[in-house]
């Protein structure tokens, strides 16, 4: 490619997003990715008739007109359709029996709680107050993420005040502040699982921001979740751009702190006036910058934050009226314990069951489902459980690894048979993957599921933010926006408004 603009390194929703943005500004594009498929956490697999999304059960905020959708609209041209769920998007089960829905209307989820809960209503008033102040308290908070270095300086303290109230303090001390009842509590506090750290841990801005994501139901992309490569691919290709697969970075290229290109595994070189990162801000410290970049104070505050944690999943291939085997087309979690702390599964012990598992029936979600039907489970574990096959290569991991691997995926499908009996029958293919294929398919750090985990500390550091104390040099995706598919491409968008602020007036407009 001749006359590049920008590199973006990395496909997933934020390179991608970010790309689009750009072409859509008139740059041309070269996007490169590790990966004989483009879309990160959002491309699919096939086996035999079955089709599974790797990152992707759900999303908010797409009704039209909504600021996320307008986003995409923009971006893919209106080419992506998303169905809602019907009337429940998540159901959790506990131990006791206790069934809760969450309906696609947020007025309706606060009167069922106010039912089943008379003495919290006061509470939960003041909770969903909190919720929706500190979800809203994030747009001052980007906004300055944007602004010239002496600039941001000068007005982050007023403009993201409220950012810094919300987003320091935690999941679990809101709670505590509003809601008396402990069983309410864990209720509230769910859904951690789409952003990872429990209440104790997690900053209370990613309670406010993903629960509000929620509050007018849960949305499935029409024709699975590779829709979103596929229409941004096209868009950056539409802006005379290229999205290349199989082609790992190695390295970005500096010539006096100002990125002037990259360096291909195979030794190939492309350069360009601008390099934008989309792997994750630590791995591309690790990863990309020399090393003597990888000393500076902006790297090392990055180096510091914590991953968010890594995952296990089976995915199913399902034949039959699955729907009497208990599938729904809304996911369900299933709880061992009211006691949210516990979070991931210590499969050290022989005996033990997996916090929580996390069930979704895509092909119950998906209108235009291609194939046969499919389930994914999805369970948390320490990925020190695997540390000691890293570095080994897919396939080629040993006898011991298979052994372990095999044994996990029976204790996790004994586990999924407990809680849906009658699914059983219907079960006729089952694959299992673990951390390192995160690793090696998205080449996540860690297998990290969300990237860097969104506790306080993460919100407090002043380094995630598009720009890098290198010229030309900038970082995007997840690391960047906030966590999932919307927290990606925002901040896929947030990087390209930084090189090119008329984005705004395009999402106003159009
Ligand atoms: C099991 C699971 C379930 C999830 N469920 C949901 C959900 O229901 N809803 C939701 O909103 N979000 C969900 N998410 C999260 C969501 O998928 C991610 O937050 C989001 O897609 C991350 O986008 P990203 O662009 O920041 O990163 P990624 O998608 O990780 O993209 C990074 C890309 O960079 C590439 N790369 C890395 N290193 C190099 C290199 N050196 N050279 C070239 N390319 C490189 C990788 O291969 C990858 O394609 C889920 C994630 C997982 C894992």
């Amino acid at each position: 490619m001749e006359g590049i603009d920008v590199i973006v390194i990395g496909t997933g929703m934020g390179g991608l997003s970010c790309g689009a943005a750009l072409a859509r500004m008139g740059q041309r594009v070269l996007a490169l990715e590790q990966h004989y498929v483009p879309g990160g956490m959002t491309h699919t697999f096939k086996r035999k008739n079955y089709i599974w999304d790797v990152g992707v059960h759900c999303l908010g905020e797409m009704d039209e007109g909504r600021f996320p959708r307008r986003i995409l609209d923009w971006l893919t041209d209106k080419q992506i359709a998303m169905h809602k769920y019907d009337k429940v998007y998540d159901s959790f089960h506990f131990p006791d029996g206790v069934k809760i829905d969450l309906p696609i209307d947020r007025d309706q989820y606060f009167a069922d709680l106010v039912r089943r809960f008379p003495d919290e209503e006061k509470g939960l008033k003041a909770y969903k107050k909190a919720v929706d102040k500190a979800a809203k308290s994030g747009y001052g908070h980007f906004f300055t993420q944007l602004l010239p270095h002496v600039w941001g300086k000068l007005l982050t303290p007023i403009l993201a005040h409220s950012f810094k109230r919300w987003s320091q303090t935690t999941t679990q001390k809101v709670l505590e502040r509003t809601i008396q009842n402990g069983q309410l509590r864990t209720i509230l506090a769910a859904q951690w699982g789409y952003y990872g750290p429990p209440p104790s841990r997690s900053s209370f801005y990613i309670h406010a921001v993903t629960t509000r994501h929620f509050w007018h139901g849960g949305f499935y992309p029409v024709g699975g979740s590779k829709v979103f490569g596929d229409a941004l691919v096209r868009a950056i290709q539409q802006g005379g751009g290229e999205v290349l697969t199989r082609t790992p970075v190695k390295r970005v290229i500096f010539e006096n702190n100002r990125a002037v290109g990259v360096e291909l595994q195979n030794g190939q070189l492309y350069h360009a006036p601008v390099v934008i990162s989309a792997i994750g801000a630590k791995a591309t410290v690790s990863n990309l910058l020399p090393p003597e970049f990888q000393q500076s104070s902006w790297a090392q505050s990055i180096m510091k934050l914590t991953q968010s944690p890594c995952h296990v999943a089976l995915y199913l291939g399902l034949e039959g009226n699955i729907l009497e085997g208990g599938a729904r087309a809304s996911n369900q979690w299933f709880y061992e314990s009211y006691d949210l702390e516990k979070t991931a599964w210590d499969v050290s012990d022989p005996n033990s069951l997996a916090p929580i598992l996390y069930v979704s029936f895509p092909s119950l979600k998906d209108p235009k489902h291609e194939g046969g039907h499919t389930a994914e489970v999805v369970t948390f574990v320490p990925y020190q459980a695997f540390t000691q096959w890293e570095g080994t290569a897919k396939g080629k991991r040993g006898d011991e690894y298979l052994r372990f691997k095999k044994n996990l995926e029976q204790r996790l499908l004994a586990q999924l048979f407990k809680w849906m009996p009658k699914l059983k029958q219907h079960v006729v293919h089952c694959e299992f993957s673990t951390p390192l294929s995160t690793v090696h398919y998205c080449r996540a750090p860690q297998g990290a599921i969300y990237g860097i985990s969104p506790t306080p500390e993460r919100f407090a550091c002043k380094s995630l933010r598009p720009a890098t104390p290198y010229k030309n040099f900038y970082l995007t995706g997840s690391d960047v926006g906030t966590l999932g598919v919307v927290g990606a491409m925002i901040g896929g968008v947030l990087s390209a408004a930084r090189l090119k602020p008329k984005i705004w007036g395009k999402l106003r407009n159009d």
